[in-house]
């Protein structure tokens, strides 16, 4: 048949569960009634397709493996399920629910105090509220511990946020932005809720992206914003026990990302050969493009098995950051080889939105990019194996 399910080459369905199982057709089904009508226009158009919110808030999948409040407290390999079947029919709207799904709530659940717990996360597993993680800032992208952003308490306990933040996924429209800034005091990383509309936020649209054209990135100024101590994670004293926390999962559902936009580019390629006929025979007849088929094969099931495994040990409990940083630069440099292989195999048509495969190549730059650059993970992964920081020359 034409059908092709890249995941069953080696059968990896079979390390599913049930539930996970369900949980995948149920994503799969939604992506492909919802989601593959509507992506080429809004991908052209820019914009985010605000109708399909309430759509997405009746999967009931927002707040995903958080346990209570209201969540839906589902296991890693799902939620990277719900991302990869999201992300082979749009990867904008994968990192748009990658975003609700863990990074915008997790800080909340690990950093927050039961008050704010109680109060955001069934909120925003409601999607009544949708959230925005803030950490990157124009002047520190890799080096978001080194960040710039100031809180100064005052007097009265009250805190003043002074900076910009930069490249934040959904704040255009968020409810809630959790913001990390740098304590003037401890000269630690403190985080901070914040809600839309607060005095001294701006929020600006980036435009002109040529990846991920949906997803809405907001560029944030903060000037002399004043919180009251309630809006502190109390929980969030540095670095470490703040934004790094949620960056396990959040790295494991880009991965699964970045393993949707493969799958998605080799399924539509492979059926796209088969179809295609040059010199009076299919393409899929040529040696030289069925060796390009079976590498992207290859490549996917490489991918998938180390992000399966990946994701069971998060459910173990039991990773560290450098098993987490490469799965996600293996993921990444080796999705951006399947996409850039099944675009070649398309010819003219690999570069026009109506193929899809052409958005799997942009798109599989910008998830090289986010959570941590292909460099970034590459250094924490060797870091711990060799003991040796890298991230910055000697003098
Ligand atoms: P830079 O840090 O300037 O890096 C430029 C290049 O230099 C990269 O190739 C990098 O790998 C390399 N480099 C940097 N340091 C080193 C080093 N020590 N050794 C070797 N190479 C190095 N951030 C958020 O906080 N929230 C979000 O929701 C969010 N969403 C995003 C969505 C999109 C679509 C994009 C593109 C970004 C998003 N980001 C978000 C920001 C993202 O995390 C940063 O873009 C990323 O961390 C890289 O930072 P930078 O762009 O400033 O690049």
């Amino acid at each position: 048949s034409n059908d092709v399910d890249s995941l069953d080459y080696y059968s990896i369905t079979q390390l599913l569960s049930n539930d996970q199982l369900d949980i995948r057709n149920k994503a799969k089904q939604f992506a492909e009634q919802h989601i593959q009508p509507i992506v080429n226009e809004y991908y052209e158009k820019a914009e985010f397709p605000m109708h399909l919110l309430p759509k997405l808030k009746e999967l009931n999948w927002a707040g995903s493996n958080i346990k209570g409040y209201s969540c839906p407290g589902i296991d890693a390999v799902s939620c990277g399920l719900i991302a990869f079947e999201f992300a082979k029919k749009s990867a904008d709207i994968a990192t748009f629910f990658g975003i609700l799904q863990t990074i915008s709530m997790l800080p909340i659940y690990y950093c927050g105090s039961e008050k704010q717990k109680q109060y955001y996360l069934p909120k925003m597993a409601s999607m009544e509220k949708i959230g925005a993680f803030g950490l990157t800032e124009p002047n520190a992208g890799s080096d978001a511990a080194g960040l710039f952003c100031e809180a100064k308490q005052n007097s009265d306990g009250t805190w003043t946020l002074n900076g910009e933040k930069r490249w934040i996924g959904n704040a255009p429209f968020a409810d809630v932005v959790i913001i990390w800034a740098r304590n003037t005091d401890t000269k630690l990383i403190n985080g901070f809720v914040i809600e839309k509309n607060t005095p001294g936020m701006t929020v600006e649209t980036i435009n002109n992206k040529i990846a991920l054209r949906m997803v809405q990135n907001g560029h944030i100024y903060l000037k002399n914003c004043i919180l009251s101590d309630e809006n502190r994670l109390p929980l969030a004293k540095d670095f470490g026990s703040g934004p790094g926390k949620s960056l396990f999962l959040t790295r494991i559902v880009a991965s699964w990302i970045a393993l949707g936009i493969a799958c998605s580019a080799y399924e539509s390629c492979i059926k796209y050969v088969k179809e295609r006929k040059q010199f009076g025979q299919s393409l899929a007849k040529y040696q030289l493009v069925q060796e390009r088929l079976v590498k992207m094969l290859g490549i996917i099931q490489s991918m998938s098995l180390m992000t399966l495994r990946i994701s069971h040990l998060f459910d173990q409990n039991k990773l560290t950051y450098g098993q987490v940083g490469l799965l996600k630069a293996h993921n990444t440099s080796h999705g951006r080889q399947v996409v850039s292989m099944a675009r070649e195999l398309l010819g003219g048509n690999g570069i026009v939105t109506d193929f899809g495969v052409a958005r799997s190549f942009v798109d599989m730059e910008a998830v090289h990019t986010f959570e941590g650059t292909y460099d970034i993970n590459t250094l924490i992964t060797g870091r711990e194996i060799t003991g040796f920081p890298a991230f910055k020359t000697g003098k």
